[in-house]
C-alpha cells in the first residue's frame, strides 16, 4: 500500500523547503511529502502521482506566486483529486484572495504565514484535514493504460470514457516503444486494438466500455433487486434528484449509460451556474457532485443503458440492454439530449479521426499549434471555441446564420471577439469531408453565394444541437412530437372544465404532478422533459424537486 501524497507548492526556495520539513517531521512516516515550487511544476506532479494510482490526501499551495496564483492551481488539481482536501497559504494582506477561494476551489482552510509554531497553527489543521480526508478518500485511481491507434475511433472513445469518469489513465500508441512492449508483454498483436492493461497486468483485448469501467473499479451492475428510486440518467438532472434522493434517506440507484455528467460533464466552462462567480469546468462540477450523490448513499452505476420501462402493480420496473432488471417504487427519467450528427459525405467515416461530437476534452492538447474548426453557432460552440483557443494556433468557427447574436450568450460573443485566435464565419457551412485515415480536408460552403471552397483541417468539433433518445419510451409514457417527454401541465387534466379524465390509462384520483409523467410514479426532468429550460440550473433545480414529489407519491399514490 503507497502512502497518500501531501503536497505543497511555494514559489520561495525557502519557504517552499520549510513547510516540508515541517510536514516531513510530523507525518512523513505515513505520507509521502511532495514539494513543488511554482503550479505548473505542481500539477505535473499531480499528474505523475495520478498516473501512478498513488493517492493525494492534502494539497498547500501559496497564494502569490507568479506564473499561476494558488487558487489558479487548486482550481485545476481539483480536476486530478477532486477529494483531496485544499489549504491555501496567505500573507495577511491576502485573506481576499482566501475568502474568494472558499468560493472558486471550495477551500478546506487558509492559513496566515508564518505559522511558528507549527505544533500550534499548522499540524492541527492539517490532523483535521488528514481525518477528513480518510473519511472520504478519492477512489485509489486504478492506473489504466490504453494501446491503440492516434486516429482509432474506438481508441478515442475509450479514451473519452475513462476520463469522463474521472479514472486514470495513459493511452500509449501501438507504433511507438512503450506501446510496442506492452503488446509484446501482453501477447497481443497489433491487429486486435485497443488492448486495455488494467493495474495488476490483466490484458483486454477490445473490450467492452463496462469491461473497461468495471476494472477500474467503478460499479456496472446494481447491488439490489429492488430501490426506492431508480434515477435515469446521470447529467445535472439525474445527479440532482440522486442527491436529494440519497440525502432523503431513499434507497437511490443513479443509471448511466456513459459517464455521468452527461452534456454538463463536456462543457469546459459553466459561467452561468450559481455561486460560481469565475465558472467552474463542467467536468469539476459534476464530478463534485457524483461524489456528494455517492456520500449520501446513492449507488452509481454506470455504462448500462435503460432500454425498458413497465409498471407492475405499484412496482415501476428498469429494464437494461442485456435484459436484466431492477424495481423501484418510482423513477425518475433525466436521460437530457444527444448531439445530432452533421450529416455530409466523408463526415461519419472519420468521426473518432479528426471528427468528434461535442467538446471532446481528452483531444484539446492534442490540437497544440495546429487550426481547429468548430461547427455551430450556440454557447456550447462558443465554448469550446473559447477553451479550443488556448493550445490551437487559430480556431474557425463555422456558423451557418448570419451571426451569433440570435443564438449566443452576449458574454460569451464578446468574449470571442476579443480573442485574437478565434475566427467567426457565419453564413458557412460543412459540405464535405476527406483524408485517409484521419480528416485531412474539409470542404466549406458559402451559403450566399454558394461559393465552395477546401481546406486543410485535422480538427473538426461540431455542436449543432441535440434531440432526445427516447424511442425506448414510446408507448410507455406520453411524448412530444419531438420525443420530449410531457409532465404535469402539458398533460391531459383529470378534472376541470373541459372534463377530461387525465392521461390515457391514469388511475389515481389526482392530476399529474407537476414533474410527472403520464405513468404516476415515473417523473421527468432537464433537458429530456417537454418545456424545460435547456439550462444545469434548471437540470439540478428539477431534479431536486422530483424527489419532494417522489415522497408525495410514496405517500400518498
Ligand atoms: C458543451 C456544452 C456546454 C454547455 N454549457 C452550459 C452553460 O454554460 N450553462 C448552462 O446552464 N447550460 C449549459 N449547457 C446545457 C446543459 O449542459 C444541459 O442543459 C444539462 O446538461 C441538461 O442536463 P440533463 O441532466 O437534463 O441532461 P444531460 O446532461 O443530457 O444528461 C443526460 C444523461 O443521461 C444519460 N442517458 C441517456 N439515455 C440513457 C439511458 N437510456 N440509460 C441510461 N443513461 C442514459 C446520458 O448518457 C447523459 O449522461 C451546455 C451544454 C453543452 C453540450
Amino acid at each position: 500500500m503507497t502512502r497518500p501524497v501531501i503536497l505543497t507548492v511555494d514559489d520561495d526556495p525557502g519557504v517552499s523547503r520549510a513547510v516540508a520539513r515541517d510536514l516531513r517531521r510530523e507525518y512523513g512516516e505515513h505520507h509521502r511529502i511532495v514539494r513543488a515550487e511554482s503550479g505548473p511544476a505542481a500539477l505535473e506532479a499531480l499528474r505523475e502521482i495520478a498516473l501512478r494510482g498513488e493517492q493525494v490526501a492534502v494539497i498547500l499551495a501559496d497564494q502569490r506566486m507568479p506564473r499561476m496564483s494558488g487558487v489558479e492551481f487548486l482550481e485545476q488539481a481539483m480536476d486530478l483529486f477532486p477529494r483531496a482536501r485544499r489549504v491555501l497559504l496567505t500573507a495577511y494582506a491576502d485573506t481576499d484572495a482566501a475568502i474568494t477561494a472558499i468560493n472558486v476551489v471550495d477551500l478546506d482552510h487558509y492559513l496566515l504565514k508564518p505559522w511558528d509554531p507549527p505544533e500550534e497553527k499548522l499540524y492541527p489543521v492539517v490532523d483535521g484535514l488528514l481525518a477528513a480526508w480518510r473519511e472520504a478518500p478519492d477512489r485509489p485511481a486504478a492506473s489504466i493504460r490504453i494501446v491503440g491507434h492516434r486516429w482509432s475511433a474506438r481508441s478515442y472513445e475509450l479514451r473519452d470514457l475513462v476520463a469522463r469518469n474521472q479514472v486514470a489513465y495513459e493511452f500509449r500508441r501501438a507504433d511507438e516503444p512503450e506501446g510496442a512492449r506492452l503488446l509484446a508483454a501482453a501477447g497481443v498483436g497489433a491487429e486486435r486494438l485497443p488492448v486495455v492493461v488494467t493495474e495488476d497486468g490483466t490484458a483486454l483485448v477490445q473490450p467492452t466500455d463496462g469491461e473497461v469501467v468495471e476494472a477500474a473499479g467503478l460499479a456496472t451492475t446494481a447491488s439490489r433487486a429492488v430501490y426506492d428510486l431508480v434515477v435515469v440518467g446521470g447529467g445535472p438532472a439525474g445527479l440532482g434528484a440522486s442527491v436529494y434522493g440519497g440525502s432523503e434517506g431513499l434507497r437511490t440507484a443513479l443509471i448511466e449509460s456513459r459517464a455521468t455528467g452527461g452534456q454538463a460533464g463536456t462543457s469546459s466552462r459553466i459561467e452561468n451556474y450559481l455561486g460560481f462567480p469565475n465558472g467552474v469546468s463542467g467536468d469539476q462540477l459534476t464530478t463534485r457532485a457524483r461524489l456528494q450523490a455517492e456520500k449520501f448513499g446513492t449507488e452509481v452505476i454506470t455504462t448500462r443503458t435503460v432500454t425498458g420501462l413497465e409498471t407492475r402493480g405499484q412496482s415501476r420496473v428498469v429494464r437494461f440492454d442485456d435484459g436484466t432488471e431492477v424495481t423501484a417504487h418510482a423513477v425518475v427519467l433525466a436521460t437530457g439530449v444527444s448531439y445530432r450528427m452533421l450529416d455530409c459525405p466523408g463526415l461519419e467515416e472519420h468521426t473518432g479521426q479528426g471528427v468528434f461530437y461535442g467538446a471532446a476534452a481528452t483531444e484539446a492538447n492534442s490540437c497544440t499549434d495546429q487550426d481547429v474548426y468548430v461547427v455551430g453557432g450556440a454557447n456550447s460552440a462558443g465554448q469550446a471555441a473559447m477553451n479550443f483557443s488556448r493550445h490551437a494556433s487559430r480556431v474557425v468557427m463555422l456558423v451557418r446564420g448570419p451571426s451569433l447574436e440570435a443564438s449566443m450568450s452576449s458574454y460569451l460573443i464578446e468574449q470571442i471577439r476579443a480573442n485574437p485566435r478565434i475566427e467567426v464565419r457565419t453564413c458557412t457551412e460543412v459540405v464535405g469531408a476527406d483524408g485517409t485515415g484521419h480528416l485531412e480536408k474539409l470542404t466549406l460552403r458559402d451559403r450566399n453565394s454558394g461559393a465552395e471552397e477546401t481546406v486543410e483541417a485535422s480538427w473538426l468539433f461540431v455542436f449543432i444541437g441535440a434531440a432526445p433518445r427516447t424511442d425506448w419510451l414510446e408507448g410507455v409514457v406520453a411524448r412530444d412530437g419531438r420525443g420530449f417527454v410531457l409532465t404535469g401541465p402539458d398533460l391531459p387534466r383529470r378534472t376541470g372544465e373541459t372534463g377530461e379524465k387525465g392521461p390515457p390509462g391514469w388511475e389515481p384520483a389526482r392530476d399529474p404532478f407537476h414533474l410527472e409523467t403520464s405513468v404516476p410514479g415515473v417523473f421527468a426532468v432537464g433537458d429530456v422533459r417537454a418545456e424545460s429550460v435547456k439550462r444545469v440550473a434548471s437540470a439540478v433545480g428539477e431534479g431536486a424537486m422530483a424527489v419532494s414529489l417522489v415522497h408525495r407519491w410514496l405517500e400518498n399514490g
